[in-house]
């Protein structure tokens, strides 16, 4: 079957390629998004592939039907960004892969616990110009702190794993209790007792309409002073300017940050020559204790290797008119 696969970076062809020598599918790579505009370069296959900023809105949902797409595969865990009412309507197949590898994000989360804690940036960047003083490099004890967690499914409760092994306590706030984190002796508690007592926290929960903005002025005011937030989920789970004024009041010591609410083509490119253009992240950048990472806590090469497995057998399956893995058209609308 012919597959466009659109948003192609980083050596996704080369894991492609050596999986698809078991499908023998006809893959067609577009390093280019899909937007509005290059739809059109999705004429003619029945298949698509996507990743996490390609925009999946009604009119390019429609205009895919027109133009003879059945089956989109997501190649990642979120999906935010797809109007799933409007490709169910159009009755659009949908797939994505909800379990790569929750461990890729989980250690990623952690290691921007550690950096920002233990000042590991600040460090490489003295050590490297001879300045072997420890003046300004002072961290603290994981073991012992209150960690908060937001969304303790298949990322928290790893992290979850993890913090309990460094002796930390952990706050779990999830509307669904995930008995592993129970077991793991993660405290279950509502979200403003999380954020009044957590020293970490951590969202790890996915972007829908109860998360936007989940931290903001009024959630932020709530927090310890000093705290230190991550987020490896979606950028707007956090309102970035909310967050910048709580860092410049020092309400936020440290921030870690793997995703920003305005990633879409800025994230995965390199945009050395022109530089950013975007003022919130500039300001974010300039800011001390701030680490942005480019969308990157997915990106292992096992993650890799079973993004490309999943989506090439989901495309295999389509074919042969076998049922789908992880279709969310089927998991949204209850069918
Ligand atoms: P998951 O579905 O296994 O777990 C999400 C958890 O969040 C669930 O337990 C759910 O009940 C909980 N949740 C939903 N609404 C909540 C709320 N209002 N407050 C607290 N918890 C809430 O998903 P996962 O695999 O753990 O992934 C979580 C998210 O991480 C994804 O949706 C995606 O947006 C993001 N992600 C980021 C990367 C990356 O590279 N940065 C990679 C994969 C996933």
């Amino acid at each position: 079957m012919k597959v466009a696969l659109f948003s192609c970076k980083a050596g996704e062809e080369g894991f492609f390629e050596a999986c698809n020598k078991k499908y023998q599918q006809d893959l067609f790579f577009f390093q280019s998004p899909l937007t509005r505009q290059s739809t059109k370069l999705a004429k003619g296959f029945t298949a698509i592939s996507v990743f996490v900023n390609d925009c999946l809105n009604e009119e390019v949902l429609e205009q895919l039907k027109k133009q003879g797409t059945q089956l989109i595969t997501l190649r990642c865990a979120g999906y935010d960004h797809v109007d799933l009412e409007a490709a169910n309507e159009l009755k659009l197949h949908i797939t994505y892969v909800p379990d790569y590898s929750p461990y890729a994000v989980a250690e990623h989360a952690l290691a921007l616990m550690l950096c920002l804690n233990r000042q590991l940036i600040a460090s490489h960047e003295h050590v490297q110009q001879a300045n072997f003083s420890l003046k300004g490099l002072m961290g603290f004890d994981m073991y012992g702190k209150t960690i908060g967690i937001v969304g303790t499914g298949k990322i928290g409760s790893i992290l979850v794993k993890m913090l309990r092994g460094l002796g930390c306590q952990v706050l779990a706030v999830d509307p669904v209790v995930n008995p592993e984190c129970i077991q793991l002796g993660a405290q279950y508690v509502d979200f403003d007792k999380m954020l009044e007592n957590a020293d970490i926290i951590s969202l790890n929960c996915p972007l829908n309409s109860s998360t936007k903005y989940l931290i903001n002025h009024n959630t932020l005011k709530k927090m310890k002073d000093g705290v230190m937030l991550i987020n490896i989920s979606r950028g707007a789970v956090l309102n970035t300017s909310d967050v910048i004024d709580a860092l410049k009041s020092k309400k936020i010591a440290y921030l870690g940050i793997d995703v920003y609410e305005k990633e879409k083509g800025l994230f995965f490119e390199d945009h050395s020559e022109e530089g950013i253009h975007d003022e919130t992240l500039s300001e974010l950048l300039n800011l001390p204790n701030v680490l942005v990472t480019p969308h990157q806590a997915f990106y292992t090469r096992e993650a890799m290797e079973n993004i490309s497995q999943v989506t090439l057998e989901n495309i295999h399956c389509f074919e042969k008119g076998l049922p789908l893995k992880h279709e969310l058209t089927t998991i949204v609308s209850g069918n």
